[in-house]
């Protein structure tokens, strides 16, 4: 299993500290997830294959326009990474890219290794 975990399977782990606070009622011994005070959550990666896919595409499609608009113009699709970046990032979601981290960890441990 990988260290990190989204909200819903973390409730197939169990806490360590489930039982060792709370008044009259036991907690349950599940993992609570992100509505626990000790969960972090794993941001989204730059390398994460839809961020790098969506810029790939915004790249070209910088490229294209740009060569619509200069045909003469020799500039490489590297030039556009920036922008594209930029633009990705601006509107996440519109580009297919989660705007929220999705996967979390119990940070009782700390970070986990990457
Ligand atoms: S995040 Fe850690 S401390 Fe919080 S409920 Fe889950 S296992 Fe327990």
């Amino acid at each position: 299993m990988s260290q990190f975990t989204s909200p819903e399977d973390a409730k197939a782990l169990r806490c360590p500290l489930a039982r060792t606070f709370g008044d009259d009622k036991p907690l349950s011994s599940e993992c609570q997830g992100h509505v626990c005070a000790v969960w972090r959550w794993k941001p989204i990666s730059a390398k994460d294959p839809r961020f790098t896919k969506a810029i790939n595409e915004e790249i070209d499609r910088l490229h294209a326009e740009h060569k619509a608009e200069h045909p003469l113009s020799d500039r490489k699709k590297d030039g556009f990474h920036q922008q594209a970046v930029k633009n990705v990032s601006a509107d996440r979601e519109a580009h297919g890219v989660p705007s929220e981290p999705e996967l979390g960890f119990c940070g009782l441990g700390g970070v986990p290794l990457l």
